[in-house]
């Protein structure tokens, strides 16, 4: 084989291999079961938010009237960083930067959703998730149809959403707790030229990089991840991973949340600074910052040289475990967090991390933090939190390549599950996985001190 040949040949196998992790965008639900419940925790110990006085809810199509000219040179602003500093950036098509001509309420609220190129389908509620511990209290509670596009109950079945009126008070953490769990609401779906949808067809995404196009769910996948630490080899044979923008999300949110802050449109600054803590959390989740955790490169080679030769199996098997351990860890995140919060008093390893300052560092964020310090975090501790869930859980969730999570069987409650199984197994877990929502605490804390400057 001459030396072309054989470059070819080792991209084939490459990409093949590659295509292992990639295809979990087609699975993954989300990083974290419920953001809000993390969220909370986080920025209870943050007295810049805490002690704000609440902020007066508004409604999007006043906040965008309010100043379009101002908003047009924001946006303005905001896709020139991103065409300068985002790697591989889709440029956002000139014909859809915000127009600040004077237009009816909604032609605006639609002229700026375009300039975002967001989901213009998504509901963009006013409204909040029902903080822990608390009743409605004469709120009109929402149905789960009116806050999210996602097509499951689950939402619904375990978070309660209340609505909110114009004019009312509401606290600030409240608004932001509640806004960095939307982001897995539908904002980010059907983003991409090939997903079949008319706003794909002219944001000029291009085609989505990885996942499957045809899954809703799947496409707002390379929003929310980010492979930013893989061995150089694997960008050379897969390029399509580097197309994955989840900083282009959290600067253009963070830059939003400032911009309605400097103006005096506080609920909105802090909706927007729950959208920017959503995809920055994201990236602290081991499956959302490694392509495939626990697995070796020349290991996915191997067994993709197997799958090459028509030997399927060892590739299957290797997609399927590493899809239910993303799903197990969501799964008993998501049980831990929900008794954490339904027994205040009782000494937890996760909201000690949740709530550690003693993490929060003194340099300020920046930039290019989503990159260069939350994923590679989360990246390094990728193989170690595989092995834990592996060790700690049991081993027909981990390590059963025939079992599907979530759709062998129902009603999985892992966290409930342990405690019966094992309750010193369940606390090793706890600790295994602490340390990540401990950084979770500190990029969420540092994220949102850097509004306050
Ligand atoms: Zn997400």
């Amino acid at each position: 084989m001459d030396l072309m040949n054989r470059a070819r040949a080792w991209r084939a196998v490459a990409r093949a291999a590659i295509l292992v992790g990639a295809s979990l965008a087609a699975g993954a639900a989300s990083a974290w079961s419920n953001h809000a419940l993390c969220t909370w925790t986080a920025l209870s110990v943050l007295p810049e938010v805490t002690v704000r006085p609440p902020v007066r809810v508004e409604s999007l199509a006043s906040f965008v009237a309010a100043d379009p000219a101002g908003l047009a040179a924001l946006l303005r602003d905001e896709e020139a960083w991103a065409r300068a500093h985002v790697p591989t950036y889709p440029a956002r098509p000139d014909s859809l930067a915000f127009r600040a001509e004077a237009a009816p309420p909604a032609e605006l609220v639609a002229r700026f959703l375009a300039a975002l190129r967001v989901n213009p389908g998504a509901r963009l509620a006013l409204y909040l998730q029902l903080p822990p511990g608390q009743t409605a209290g004469g709120r009109p509670t929402l149905r789960e149809a009116d806050v999210t596009v996602m097509k499951t109950d689950e939402a619904a079945r375990l978070n309660t959403f209340v609505a909110l009126r114009k004019g009312e008070l509401v606290p600030a953490i409240d608004v932001i707790a509640s806004a960095s769990d939307e982001p897995d609401y539908g904002l980010d779906f059907g983003l991409w030229q090939d997903n079949g949808t008319a706003h794909g067809a002219v944001y000029g995404f291009g085609k989505q990089p990885f996942g499957n196009p045809a899954v809703e769910w799947s496409s707002q996948g390379p929003l929310h991840l980010g492979y930013f630490h893989e061995a150089q080899i694997v960008y050379k044979a897969a390029p399509f991973l580097l197309r994955a923008y989840p900083e282009y999300r959290i600067h253009l949110w963070r830059s939003l949340a400032a911009f309605a802050l400097r103006t005096g449109h506080d609920y909105w600054a802090w909706r927007f600074a729950g959208w920017g803590l959503h995809y920055l959390q994201d990236l602290t989740q081991p499956y959302h910052a490694r392509v495939l955790p626990g697995v070796s490169v020349p290991r996915m080679l191997w067994i993709n040289t197997l799958d090459l030769a028509g030997v399927h199996g060892p590739r299957q098997d290797a997609v399927q475990l590493v899809t239910n351990r993303h799903f197990a860890l969501e799964n008993f995140e998501r049980g831990w967090m929900r008794e954490m919060h339904a027994a205040p008093a009782l000494a937890d390893v996760g909201r000690e991390a949740l709530r550690d300052t003693r993490l929060d560092v003194a340099a300020a964020y920046a930039d290019d933090w989503p990159r260069h310090v939350v994923s590679k975090q989360a990246s390094a501790a990728a193989d170690a939190l595989d092995a834990a869930l592996v060790a700690g859980m049991p081993a027909g969730y981990t390590s059963d390549p025939k079992y599907v999570f979530g759709v062998s069987r129902s009603g999985v409650d892992l966290y409930a599950e342990l405690a019966a199984a094992s309750p010193e197994r369940r606390e090793s877990l706890k600790r295994a996985i602490a340390p990540l929502l401990g950084n979770v605490g500190s990029g969420s804390r540092a994220f949102v001190r850097s509004l306050m400057r």
